[in-house]
């Protein structure tokens, strides 16, 4: 299905899942992020609390971040998630899923990561401490 208009040029840019850049680099735009939102997304993987789903399934979330599977939508909060098989689409958001797993499946582990990505390197509760 290629397209027959190739001077779309929509088409041809590339922007960053996370913050709307464009993106350039094959292997930022095979991961749907720039390299900047791809260390954020890694740094909120170990920060954001995941105690609710296992290894195993935070695993699959950050892969499916990283395949471009977790995609905003209008609404904030709420992402478009893609099955396993990449051959449904369901609506999540930190705290429910479209899915038929419908307990802590993986989309939500993702999007909870994606959502930690976005916030401030330091949360504004947290008081600054200083360098002992
Ligand atoms: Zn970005
Ligand atoms: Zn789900």
């Amino acid at each position: 299905m290629a397209s027959k208009t190739s001077t779309d040029t929509t088409q041809n840019v590339h922007r960053c899942l996370s913050c709307g850049r464009p993106i350039r680099s094959a292997e930022s735009i095979a991961a749907g992020r720039g390299s900047g939102c791809r260390a954020k997304i890694r740094r909120a993987q170990r920060e954001a609390d995941l105690s609710a789903w296992t290894d195993a399934q935070v695993e699959s979330a950050r892969e499916l971040i990283e395949d471009g599977g977790i995609v905003p939508t209008a609404k904030p909060g709420v992402f478009r998630t893609v099955s396993t098989r990449g051959d449904a689409v369901y609506m999540t958001s930190a705290h429910w899923c479209g899915c038929p797993a419908k307990k802590e499946c993986y989309h939500r582990a993702g999007v909870v990561i994606v959502l930690a990505s976005h916030a401030p390197a330091i949360p504004a509760r947290q008081p600054l401490r200083l360098a002992a």
